[in-house]
């Protein structure tokens, strides 16, 4: 049996699919929201990630049930713990993907609706910045963030790629709606938090990168209509 072709790129999510920014986060909102009067649960920002920083506050009072001072929530928000940045590994896997990845010759490329800074620092922090290509990040697509498609659009673009032979990996539904609307065969990658929403519009999901071979890669992209 001759090995199927491997997807022309594999277009990796940032936060909470790299490396775990999204529990702490989460404490540190939790913190700030309880210091100016409100609280949430985990299910409630559970609807909270995955989208852009604006589309973010408004969920977020959703969730909370009430508007929110902005201001309050900011300055709340900045005099959190924060030291947290620094100490976070990549998730288990994304290392070993990524040699493997290289090893074929298949190109990564980050699509996120994160600022270009924060994705940036954290590549470099954990030696991985020059595994990826191009880097679509908030700042490029100009406020279109998840789940509009153009990050990953814009991804496919930067590789000289068809989006249909790529595959996007996922950990939020906002970001699989995005990459499924790219064209993107889709992997979800449930965290802690995302766990407690429906994922299920991704074409597989897998408990951790470590569950995914370069085979289940490019059985994704198969043509099966060939
Ligand atoms: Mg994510």
């Amino acid at each position: 049996m001759t090995a199927l072709p491997l997807p022309d790129a594999v277009v990796f999510d940032f936060d909470g699919l790299v490396f775990d920014s999204e529990t702490p986060i989460f404490e540190a909102s939790r913190s700030a929201l309880r210091a100016i009067g409100h609280d949430i649960t985990v299910e409630g920002w559970s609807t909270v990630i995955g989208h852009g920083e604006a589309d973010s506050f408004h969920r977020m009072e959703a969730a909370v049930g009430s508007a929110i001072d902005q201001e309050a929530y900011a300055a709340a928000y900045a005099a959190t713990d924060r030291s947290w940045r620094d100490t976070i590994p990549a998730n288990p896997g994304v290392e070993a993907l990524l040699d493997a990845l290289r090893g074929a010759g298949v190109p990564c490329a980050i699509a996120s609706s994160s600022p270009s800074g924060w994705i940036e620092d954290h590549l470099s922090r954990l030696g991985l910045r020059d595994r990826f290509a191009t880097i679509a990040n908030a700042d490029r697509v100009h406020g279109r963030t998840k789940p509009a498609p153009d990050s990953y659009l814009l991804a496919c673009a930067d590789l000289g790629v068809e989006p249909a032979r790529c595959v996007a990996l996922e950990d939020s539904s906002p970001g699989i709606a995005a990459a499924v609307a790219a064209g993107l065969k889709v992997v979800a990658v449930p965290s802690h938090i995302t766990v407690h929403t429906d994922l299920t519009a991704a074409h597989r999901t897998v408990p951790s990168l470590e569950h995914l071979t370069l085979a289940e890669l490019a059985e994704l992209v198969a043509d099966r209509a060939a």
